[in-house]
């Protein structure tokens, strides 16, 4: 059992690293936005606390897309860094230490981790299958090659089962493997690597899952994946982009992305003790284990993630920690995925809101925070649009909170020139002591979305305290309630500031300032909501706007303009074909596999039962770039069949059209779609091979 917060260790706060690979929209920046304002409920409530990140730099898809863009991967990650780390300010994002996992601290850490598994004997050397394109004679680690996950039959990734039942896989665990740089079927091939063998921790492991806390996703999730043996973690990848794993002799292996990426957590607070010094904040005060195995003692480290990578922080993280002797989790918070306007945001057809087009809209970012934190709760999903924003700020913000505090210190300052003399009720006080006791409870329930609940609920009772005492109406007869009335609500007005700080950071700074306050919200604790403001402040501004109408309708324009052109342009390029690929097959002579030496009988060749079949009808399969699933008249039946022509055919052209069948192949699968035969066809485009005259489907072929 933890002790509640704030406790007398050091805190950190993570959040999952931004992957250096592409611009940011508003559904990434929910995990950043919510590891702050909650970093910073903990700094309200006295607990010390280092808010830190870094850039994911390493693995496959930065490899392949520097690649493609004719740049070396570390130029076009540091690229997206430093996008990135520009940013997250403008949302308010304010880590205490940003850094990346390519940088020397980060380097250095890892390999002092893997210097631990190996001299604790936790590493082991095996020879596996990996995926392997013959075409351009290279490995295909993680998500070079793409299949079916042998777990849920769903498509996935090398490493993982991305859209299926989110599991991370291990080289040579998917089924069906095609390369992803070529389309072409992988192989596998032998090669050895490292694992570390997680099954050493399988014990503490089921320890730590009964110790940790956070969200309820992140608590649940892992038991099932720690109940079995657990599979050995391999920890090494054959390429050139990464940090090398720490051995003679072993340069051509790298580390996997995952061993890197969550050792970032303590390098970046490293960096932010050397840079503030450890008088202020120790970071081996948080991260080393100054316990046991069963009573592990440290910092309390807090980590916010997307609920996509719940096993790699309570199952190998918490593992590759106790491995080097390190300090473990105390929280995991799992937070939902961010919809768009009621459907997934896709970056291929443009349908997205940038981080730059809010930031460009002009809205505050203060506003985007509130409709993020306070949309669902922070493990659901929630959903993004103009239009709910609109809907939130001009109800909430303007009608509740804005309203309330603007009539406050407006009929405040007007009588009193700032705050009355008087007493807080005790009505008032209460409700503040409550407000300060949920605000402490969402903390420690790892709430995110209490923290923007509690203060609009305590504006809500100002208004409904107003209205019941109309202190407008009292002035003139019983001055002395009136004064009493609006020192209440100048007392609420401070609280609402102190208790929203963490979501809304700028707007609780300009409220703290009409109160006459001096510094920033954060340098105060929650306990401030219940002392005086000064006596003396000037008129107040209103904090929020309302958002009208025909702004949200120029927005939405301009996001239906933008998919639909994404869209034109995606029909364009297939209409046209990809001109780089047919200038390529023009200019250079056919390269052809010379004819097999061997010959087969004729007897062999008799085997195979070919048939006419006519194409009934043709479907695309979700996620597969050229696999259409056909159903094909055979004449003595209809056959579903999976194949790959999408590059060349145009699927609704298809039915009608005879074909040749291999009818007694066996079954197959692809991309857990079941294939009863195979399609004959030519080359790597798949051209179909057709009848010239009128052979019915059934009709034998020899
Ligand atoms: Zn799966």
């Amino acid at each position: 059992m933890h002790e509640e917060f704030p406790t007398d260790s050091p805190a950190v706060v993570t959040c999952g690293l931004p992957y250096a690979n592409g611009d940011l929209h508003v559904g990434h920046l929910r995990t950043y936005v919510s590891g702050d304002a909650y970093s910073r409920a903990l700094d309200r409530i006295g607990q010390s606390v280092a808010f830190v990140c870094g850039s994911d730099m390493h693995g496959t898809p930065i490899a392949v897309n520097a690649a493609e863009a004719g740049v070396d991967p570390e130029t076009f990650a540091l690229e997206y860094h430093e996008q990135y780390e520009s940013t997250f300010p403008k949302f308010n994002v304010e880590f205490d230490n940003y850094g990346h996992t390519h940088d020397e601290t980060n380097t250095e850490m890892t390999q002092s981790f893997v210097r631990s598994w190996i001299d604790g004997d936790h590493v082991f050397e095996k020879e596996i299958e990996v995926a392997w394109d013959a075409e351009t004679d290279q490995p295909l680690p993680d998500r070079f090659v793409e299949g079916t996950c042998p777990y849920c039959g769903e498509l996935a990734r090398g490493d993982e089962c991305d859209e299926g039942c989110q599991r991370h896989l291990e080289p040579g665990e998917i089924e069906d493997p095609v390369s992803t740089i070529t389309g072409n079927p992988a192989e596998y091939r032998t090669r050895p690597h490292k694992f570390l063998r997680l099954s050493d921790f399988q014990e503490y492991l089921q320890g730590f899952i009964d110790r940790f806390e956070g969200t309820d996703n992140a608590r649940n999730q892992p038991r099932e994946w720690i109940e079995g043996e657990l599979q050995d973690l391999c920890i090494t990848r054959d390429m050139d982009w990464g940090i090398d794993f720490p051995g003679e002799g072993e340069e051509d292996l790298v580390l996997y992305v995952w061993v890197d990426a969550p050792i970032e957590y303590v390098s970046s607070t490293k960096q932010y003790t050397e840079r503030v010094g450890a008088d202020e904040f120790d970071w081996e005060a948080v991260w080393k284990n100054h316990g046991t195995d069963t009573e592990p003692d440290g910092g309390e480290i807090v980590h916010v993630i997307g609920h996509d990578i719940i096993q790699h922080h309570t199952v190998f993280w918490p593992a590759m920690l106790r491995g080097a002797e390190f300090n473990e989790p105390r929280a995991v918070m799992a937070c939902g995925f961010v919809n768009l306007a009621g459907k997934a945001f896709s970056t291929s057809r443009n349908r997205a809101v940038w981080a730059d087009d809010y930031v460009e809209s002009g809205f505050h970012p203060d506003l985007y925070r509130y409709h993020i934190v306070t949309g669902s709760e922070f493990t659901a999903d929630v959903d993004f649009s103009w239009d709910g924003l609109q809907e939130r700020v001009n109800n909430e913000l303007v009608g509740t909170l804005g309203n309330f505090l603007y009539r406050s210190l407006l009929f405040a300052e007007r009588n009193y020139d700032g705050t009355p003399d008087a007493e807080v009720s005790e009505e008032v006080e209460t409700r503040i002591e409550e407000a300060i006791e949920e605000f402490r409870e969402s903390v420690n329930d790892y709430r995110v979305r209490g923290l923007g609940r509690v203060p609009v609920e305590l504006a809500k009772f100002g208004n409904e305290y107003i209205q019941r005492h109309e202190p407008w109406k009292l002035t003139d007869n019983e001055p002395e309630t009136a004064a009493q009335v609006i020192r209440d609500c100048v007392q609420l007005s401070k609280a609402i500031a102190v208790l929203i700080e963490p979501v809304l950071p700028e707007k609780a700074d300009a409220l703290w300032a009409q109160l006459g306050e001096d510094g920033r919200v954060a340098d105060v604790e929650v306990e401030a909501a219940l002392s005086s403001p000064p006596a003396a402040f000037d008129a107040p501004e209103e904090l929020f706007e309302k958002i009208e109408d025909d702004r949200v309708e120029e927005l939405n324009e301009q996001l239906e303009a933008r998919v639909e052109a994404a869209t034109a342009d995606e029909a364009e390029a297939v209409a046209e074909g990809d001109d780089s690929d047919a200038g390529d097959e023009v200019a250079d002579a056919p390269d052809f596999e010379p004819i097999a030496d061997d010959r087969v009988s004729f007897e062999t060749f008799s085997e195979l039962d070919l048939r006419v079949g006519e194409i009934v009808s043709a479907e695309p399969i979700e996620g597969a770039d050229k696999l259409a699933k056909l159903e094909v008249d055979i004449g003595l039946e209809t056959r579903q069949i999976v194949a790959g022509i999408k590059q060349l055919h145009d699927l609704d052209e298809l039915p009608g059209t005879r074909i040749v069948v291999v009818a007694n192949l066996e079954k197959g699968e692809l991309f857990g779609v079941e294939s009863d035969g195979m399609l004959l066809a030519a080359g790597d485009e798949a051209d179909l091979l057709t009848t010239h005259g009128d052979a019915v489907p059934g009709t034998k072929v020899r």
